[in-house]
């Protein structure tokens, strides 16, 4: 097994046969499907992996020999690290550094913890806000939160993408390369 610890990047994007993205991997992941012969790489990142009898560049981008029928997932999966994405790590009342996931609708009243409700916030917002909604404090929300769309989204969630996936995945739409 090369040694993959010397790899600068550590994630690699997964193609299906088709070409179509599928999902992002760890480069490790990616270098067994390589070996295993399961994938082909078609991008290199950056470095070589070196084993006791071959060196190999380290993927950044890999297809897979065989396709695989995936269900189509139309949601994005709201972690915490996604909803900060979303927002741009800024409070959705006072655009400063957000630090805490706030619900619109305070769950106590029966908000639903869904793209539609939640918002990234600053402690201090999310403290004077308490129990209570925007409309009854007088506040405005920036955007209205909704779920993220597109692609590359489902494909990367919270992750910032490398460049050299664009030719496989339309990177105009994505999270936001921060923190
Ligand atoms: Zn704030």
């Amino acid at each position: 097994m090369p040694d993959i610890r010397r790899s600068a990047a550590n994630t690699a994007l997964v193609l299906n046969a088709t070409y179509e993205p599928l999902c992002v991997v760890s480069v490790r992941r990616a270098t067994i499907l390589v070996l295993t012969a399961k994938a082909v790489c078609v991008a290199d990142g950056d470095g070589v992996l070196h084993s006791a009898r071959s060196a190999l560049p380290v993927p950044s981008v890999v297809r897979l020999t065989r396709y695989v029928r995936v269900p189509y997932r139309t949601h994005v999966g709201m972690s915490r690290r996604a909803i900060f994405a979303r927002d741009g790590w800024r409070c959705a009342y006072c655009h400063g550094s957000a630090e805490t996931i706030d619900h619109v609708m305070p769950r106590s009243r029966g908000g639903r913890h869904a793209w539609d409700n939640v918002v990234a916030a600053c402690a201090r917002c999310n403290h004077t806000k308490g129990d209570k909604t925007p409309a009854e404090l007088g506040w405005r929300l920036r955007v209205t939160p909704m779920a993220p769309k597109g692609l590359a989204w489902r494909v990367l969630g919270h992750r910032a993408p490398d460049p050299r996936w664009s030719s496989w995945l339309d990177l105009s739409d994505t999270p936001a390369a921060a923190a």
